[in-house]
């Protein structure tokens, strides 16, 4: 078998490995960095900034199912502060996302994020990455159960475990029991869903899902799988994986390519055969309406008395001291905890009834608002080339833009229409499940290179998924606000009452 660069690079030297080169480079300084680490950096959620010759780095910071504590919310508040010149980025995935950071202050970072139980180990490269969860998960009056224990045995389970610190390529996993699909299951490597089997409540497992260039919707592998079993499931998937999936070409070696050639009955007869147990085969999805993981405003919990407050963060961009601010009222009128989702927002949840009206006056909350403006309030954005080295286009500040200027021109408009941008032709703005993608592109205009976009139209999850499919190729970034601007008119003008974008 021919293995690629990074293959040779992993078995020169696992990623988990870097971690004492880490702290000699904070001695040393970024020139004496070895090029081969700058790879393995990721194991520990580190990438290279743009442009690669600065010494400046991201990294990611891992948050299973969004759940954070108040004294985690304040670290994570002040070490942005400290380091990150104040930026902290909400991804697609429930984790933060620092800037700016050097090589210098990576222990320190390290320390403090482990004195609140936190890391940012295996948010990135080649392995289990941060597991994503209904971001009310344990809260939702509509979930069958709780997956909150489950998640963190997820995480703890794969967490440095050199058993599978080699994966072929990065591994997504969402655990939710919700029936509205607010993990966003199909696009992930491995999704567990409720089901339901006779009497019983468990999950079905969905494998082989995935966005980047060639996005694929995971396949249900048509058995029922009992909360117990659900952790041994989760390791046998990615023990098939780690040992069948393909390491020839980077681009093909996402467990999505394995699961398209086997198909999902050859997958599960794998399974059983690792796992040596067969699993009941049948049951049925639970499943309702997908609302795309949006959830402003007030809403009961299942516990009496409580109450989870969903607020948009525009493109998921805050800083420290807005982070600190959340965690502030949050400790005021509830317990501290905040949620982040995987649309970028961020939750207050158990506050009690008495403590909603109070908590919906603090200037933190008018300006960060239970009801956002439709266009604003549904933009998702990747990092752009601000930070990003394989960005094409800027795309943070293009999307903030492209909202405000659509919610000036449509006023009160009564259906969500959810628009996301991607940088480049990868996913992390996830922009084939949009009602409206934004994919970065380049175009030449009078000698000179542009940023444009390419406009998909129609994607969406739930019961109906699909992909988005492309209407506009290379659209100029200036013009871009007027092509959606278009898309929304023709719809206002040509829709069957009460007719969703989505079904238009
Ligand atoms: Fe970077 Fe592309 Fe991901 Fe955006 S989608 S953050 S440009 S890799």
């Amino acid at each position: 078998m021919t293995l690629n660069k990074e293959e040779r690079l992993k078995l020169e030297k696992d990623g988990l490995d870097v971690l004492h080169d880490i702290h000699r480079y904070a001695e040393a300084g970024f020139e004496a960095i070895d090029p081969g680490d700058f790879v393995r950096f990721k194991w520990y959620g580190i990438y290279q900034q743009k442009p690669k010759t600065d010494p400046y780095f991201m990294m990611r910071v891992k948050i299973p199912g969004g759940m954070l504590t108040y004294e985690q919310s304040v670290v994570v508040a002040e070490l942005g502060n400290k380091f990150g010149r104040g930026l902290v980025d909400v991804t697609t995935r429930q984790a933060i996302q620092y800037h700016w950071l050097q090589i210098q202050d990576m222990p320190e970072i390290f320390e403090r994020l482990s004195t609140v139980g936190m890391s940012p180990i295996q948010a990135c490269g080649d392995v289990v990455r941060n597991v994503i969860s209904s971001p009310v998960a344990g809260l939702d009056a509509k979930e069958l159960f709780d997956v909150r224990d489950l998640v963190f045995a997820v995480e703890q389970k794969f967490l440095s475990n050199r058993e599978y610190s080699n994966l072929p390529r990065k591994f997504k996993i969402s655990i939710a029991a919700d029936p509205r699909d607010l993990g966003h299951p199909e696009i992930n490597d491995l999704a567990l869903v409720p089901a339901r089997y006779g009497e019983e409540v468990g999950f079905h497992i969905l494998v082989g899902g995935g966005l980047s260039a060639k996005p694929h919707m995971a396949q249900n592998l048509g058995i029922f799988v009992r909360p117990e079993e659900a952790l041994e499931v989760i390791e046998g998937v990615v023990k098939v994986y780690r040992d069948h999936g393909y390491r020839e070409k980077r681009n093909h070696a996402r467990i999505k390519f394995l699961v398209a050639d086997w198909g999902a009955e050859k997958f599960r007869d794998k399974l059983e055969a690792v796992l040596g147990k067969a699993y009941l085969r049948g049951g049925e999805r639970v499943q309702e309406d997908w609302n795309g993981a949006y959830l402003y405003g007030v809403h009961k919990q299942k516990q009496a008395g409580l109450n989870f407050v969903g607020l948009s963060l525009p493109v998921g961009r805050i800083s420290g001291d807005i982070l600190l601010e959340f965690a502030r009222v949050a400790k005021q009128y509830g317990n501290g905890d905040l949620r982040t989702t995987n649309t970028q927002n961020i939750i207050i949840p158990n506050i009690p009834d008495e403590n909603v009206a109070a908590l919906l006056d603090e200037p933190i909350i008018q300006q960060f608002t239970a009801k956002p403006p439709t266009f604003v309030g549904h933009a998702v954005s990747c990092t752009g080339n601000e930070f990003c080295n394989l960005a094409l286009v800027e795309t943070k500040a293009r999307m903030k833009g492209i909202a405000e200027y659509l919610d000036t021109a449509f006023p009160d408009f009564p259906t969500p229409i959810r628009l996301h941008v991607n940088g480049c032709p990868n996913q992390c703005g996830q922009q084939a499940i949009a009602d409206i993608g934004l994919a970065g592109a380049l175009v030449r205009r009078d000698g000179k290179m542009v940023d444009a976009f390419d406009v998909s139209i129609g994607g969406g999850l739930g019961r109906d998924a699909k992909f988005n499919r492309k209407i506009a190729l290379k659209v100029p970034g200036d013009r871009v606000h007027h092509t959606i601007e278009s898309i929304v008119r023709h719809y206002i003008d040509h829709r069957l009452e009460s007719e969703t974008f989505r079904e238009y």
